[in-house]
């Protein structure tokens, strides 16, 4: 049965609103459609063209037979992450899921790494998470019902050269992670994170292009070199599986799980 073909109301999240930032592309986006599927009001949020991020939204709305809005915020911003549960809340009256997402990396040494751009980088992997879940958790608490899933990184379970301020943030976002499931353990409302290896969104194929014409190599064998430089598993991991798990996570089969970083990775951090 296909999503659309499933009347309003019979799917597990029907009623639910969802904000996901960052999700105008790749595991953002995926996780969206994944909340939509499953129900959720969706609120997007994230950088593109006006024209095409309207007609994301209509696209989503369609597939899943759900209300879909797109919620402007650069969340390097303080006070525009600050505003943007306000302006979820405003428009739908609930957030039940949140879904912390956006994030940027800067890659080089550490000796070059221009201290705007740390900044930068931890106003968004980190700063903005902060933002959101002490706006959410309050409604979350009061209506009896939350789901907090922030999209950390392998480079939050464990290091990697050239990239400090991401594994710093993506370490501090776990550690945000688990201090939110302490503080909510009680409490009908979850927070973990899940931390992804190297995952087929458009920078991916973008490198694999480059390295297949660099070493004359078809394009399959050089997503396959990339994936298995840090992955046993020797296969990029997708969007939609990491989706998956953020839709699992805000299922009632996953009450319980709290506070933890579950890799999805190829076997990564398994060696
Ligand atoms: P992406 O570049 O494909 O998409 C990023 C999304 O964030 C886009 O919608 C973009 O518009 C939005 N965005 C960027 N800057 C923003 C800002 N200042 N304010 C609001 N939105 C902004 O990213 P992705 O690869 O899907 O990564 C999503 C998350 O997953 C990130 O936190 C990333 O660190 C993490 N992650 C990605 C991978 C990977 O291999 N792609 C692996 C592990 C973890």
């Amino acid at each position: 049965m296909s999503a659309t073909s499933v009347p309003p109301g019979s799917r597990p999240l029907s009623g639910r609103v969802a904000l996901v930032t960052g999700s105008t592309d790749g595991i953002g986006l995926a996780s969206a459609r994944a909340l939509a599927e499953q129900g959720c009001t969706i609120v997007l949020n994230g950088l593109g063209e006006p024209a095409a991020i309207a007609a994301l939204c209509d696209e989503l709305a369609a597939a899943h037979a759900v209300p879909v809005g797109h919620a402007a915020a650069d969340l390097r911003q303080a006070d525009q992450a600050a505003a943007l549960v306000p302006e979820a809340l405003r428009r739908h009256g609930r957030l039940d899921i949140l879904v912390n997402n956006a994030g940027t990396q800067h890659v080089g040494p550490i000796e070059t790494h221009p201290p705007e751009r740390w900044r930068e980088v931890f106003a968004l992997n980190l700063d903005a998470a902060f933002h959101t879940i002490r706006a959410a958790l309050p409604g979350m608490r009061e209506r009896g019902w939350g789901r907090i899933v922030n999209i950390a990184s392998v480079y939050g379970l464990v290091g990697g050269v050239q990239r400090s301020s991401y594994v710093a943030s993506k370490h501090a976002l776990v550690g945000l992670s688990k201090a939110v499931a302490l503080e909510t353990a009680a409490t009908p409302v979850t927070c973990n994170a899940i931390c992804p290896g190297d995952v087929s969104t458009r920078i991916f194929y973008r490198n694999a292009k480059l390295l297949a014409e660099r070493e004359g190599i078809a394009r399959e064998e050089a997503q396959r070199r990339i994936a298995s430089a840090s992955m046993p598993s020797g296969r990029v991991v997708s969007p939609a599986q990491v989706a998956a798990l953020v839709a699992y996570l805000c299922s009632e089969a996953a009450a319980e799980i709290r506070g933890a970083a579950l890799p999805v990775d190829g076997a990564w951090t398994a060696r």
